[in-house]
């Protein structure tokens, strides 16, 4: 019997969605993108509100 097959299976995909706090625009990046291209507002990584 296989135990302890802790694989998350998909790590090719390793950006986040943030989203800019102001506007709502929406971008997908490895690390924080800073402030946003559209308004200068701050980004807000989605992920971590999943919890
Ligand atoms: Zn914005």
């Amino acid at each position: 019997m296989p135990h302890d097959q802790d694989v998350e299976g998909d790590t090719s995909d390793i950006s986040s969605e943030y989203e800019c706090l102001q506007c709502g625009k929406i971008v997908r990046a490895e690390t924080s993108p800073g402030e946003c291209a559209e308004c200068g507002g701050e980004f807000q990584n989605r992920a971590k509100s999943l919890e």
